[in-house]
């Protein structure tokens, strides 16, 4: 395989051949669900990468992967410099592509939520690892990339980026992988970075909140209204509309009523009538606010401190079923095994939250700690409550790497499967189905609950998946020694799984991602990052031109 440039070419070069591949998915997919959505789930920072690169004369080849490509065959050839961007649980087949390109003596990067939530760990992988980026980081980077074997660079800028380049200026890489998909042809774009609010398990609570330049987001607007396809524009920002009336203002000011269509994640406390009838009059169509617990973060769902369990679900589920007047399609997020739940209460009442509310779809996370991304991450880091879970199953469903306090992991499973149970029983389809008022979320949701699909935000196949696990907790002597901390070797299942997700991608499995594996305690340093049994993080590098220029 080709992926590297022959070196008598690269001592010539006056222009690079960058690599840069997003990868939205961390294994083949075949479902109709995973057709539809997963090419809409393209990053914006490795097209800004791509940009950057082709602004300074650089030739850059991007490609996505979304779980129904060919991805040996894909991979970029004869480069010099490959960025791959992954979230963790696509770490096992960053790493595998990254090995694949260094033996071939190509230098690679990663960026993206795995690493800043992992940066000691992908640095055993990666020549550079990047934390935040911005245009002067990369073009100190590409000026000089002296291959790191041993250990990787860890770069970070000292704060977000400030600008990013256009809707016009990503399009062809925007086009290239929405050209994947039918149906719903959806575009990124941010608004704003940071938040304003501190949920301590939130990577974003500890970045500063910034908008992005409103010039810029009138431009993009007016650019993708002129595209042939219906196009909806998804609002990245972690909590969209924090400075609500400046971007309902950006957007009547260019777009007529309908040209676009949005969808947005944002918090309850946001969501006031008022602000619901101007988004309706703007086509919002979508919206994902996040609830997290029946118990706490009351304040972003606008409850009084005191309000819980009982009255903050009957609050919660009048204030949503008034949102679902003026956007069609709600999802609400909610994460289980916090150490404020206790028993089967935060089940019963989400249960019961279903029923005040039945055109809500919910989707449901186990609690997970990324890492040092978060405080709440290093505060059980610190309490030594983590578990050496693989990457490729933080996902939030697939397990838990978290010691919860009043539940052991099987109690937890064995909850999940009933809540699950009930949320795709045929009474709440057939109810959700009649309180749905358009036909996309009537449909839509129809869909997503009576599909096979593991995911989070799946229907069905997810009540076989928690009753699987559950079992495997209960009754796996592998999982049973492995959950009691008697041994950090991984199940034989959990290594199969990997070994089916990354196909011929495993053999190219660095040697100690492959001894942990094998041996677990051989190669502690594959796994959990910052803890007191790996070396400490690498140190940052606050000015890249310090090291890199
Ligand atoms: S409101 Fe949302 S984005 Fe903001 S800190 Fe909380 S979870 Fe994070």
């Amino acid at each position: 395989m080709n992926l590297s440039r022959p070196a008598g070419e690269r001592r010539n070069r006056t222009s690079l051949k960058i690599g840069i591949v997003d990868l939205i998915e961390r294994q083949p997919s075949r479902t109709l669900y995973g057709r539809v959505v997963n090419a809409n789930f393209a990053s914006i920072m490795p097209q800004a990468v791509g940009v950057w690169a082709e602004q300074l004369g650089h030739e850059v080849e991007y490609i996505t992967y979304t779980g129904f490509e060919d991805l040996e065959r894909e991979l970029p050839r004869d480069v010099d410099l490959v960025f791959v961007n992954a979230f963790t649980q696509a770490a096992y087949l960053a790493y595998s592509i990254s090995n694949l390109y260094r033996r071939r003596g190509v230098v690679t990067v990663l960026g993206g939520p795995h690493a800043r939530a992992y940066p000691d760990d992908a640095a055993e992988f990666f020549d550079y690892v990047i934390g935040l980026a911005d245009q002067h980081l990369i073009t100190a980077l590409l000026s000089d990339f002296p291959p790191n074997p041993s250990i990787g660079l860890y770069l970070t800028a000292a704060r977000q980026p400030m600008t990013l380049p256009g809707v016009r200026e990503r399009w062809k890489y925007i086009e290239k992988t929405l050209a994947k998909t039918r149906i719903i042809h959806v575009v990124q774009m941010l608004g704003s970075l940071g938040c304003p609010y501190t949920c301590n398990f939130c990577i974003d609570s500890e970045i500063d909140y910034q908008t992005m330049s409103y010039d810029q987001l009138r431009e993009d607007l007016a650019f993708l209204q002129k595209q042939p396809r219906s196009l909806m524009v998804a609002w990245m920002d972690p909590n969209f509309g924090v400075r609500f009336d400046d971007y309902m203002d950006v957007i009547e000011s260019v777009v007529p009523p309908g040209k676009l269509q949005f969808a947005c994640e944002t918090s309850l406390s946001l969501l006031s009538e008022a602000n619901l009838k101007r988004m309706k009059q703007n086509h919002f169509k979508m919206v994902f606010p996040g609830v997290e617990s029946w118990f706490d973060y009351n304040n972003k769902a606008k409850q009084k401190k005191t309000d819980t369990g009982l009255e903050k679900v009957r609050r919660v589920a009048d204030h949503c079923n008034v949102i679902m007047e003026y956007v069609p399609y709600l999802q609400t997020n909610l994460i289980f095994g916090w150490d404020s739940d206790t028993g089967a209460e935060p089940f019963e009442l989400t249960k019961r939250f279903l029923d005040l509310a039945p055109g809500v779809y919910p989707k449901y996370s186990l609690l997970t700690a990324f890492g040092a991304s978060a405080p709440l991450s290093r505060q059980y880091m610190a309490q030594d409550r983590l578990l050496d879970l693989p990457f490729q199953f933080l996902d939030g469903y697939s397990g838990i790497n978290v010691k919860t306090k009043n539940y052991t992991h099987a109690e937890l499973f064995g909850h999940m499967t009933d809540l699950m149970k009930y949320t795709v029983s045929a009474g709440l389809i057939w109810r959700r189905f009649k309180a749905n008022g358009s036909a996309m979320a009537r449909y839509g949701n129809l869909l997503r609950a009576r599909s096979k699909e593991r995911n989070a935000g799946a229907g069905q196949g997810m009540v076989d998946h928690y009753r699987e696990v559950q079992q495997r907790l209960e009754n796996d002597p592998e999982f049973l020694a492995f959950g009691s901390g008697e041994t950090t070797r991984p199940p034989a299942y959990y290594v199969q799984k990997i070994r089916q997700a990354l196909g011929p991608l495993y053999d190219q499995l660095p040697a100690k991602v492959l001894d942990y594996f094998q041996f677990g305690e051989a190669a502690p340093n594959t796994r959990i990052s910052l803890s007191p049994r790996v070396r400490p993080p690498l140190t940052p590098v606050e000015a890249p031109g310090d090291r890199i220029a």
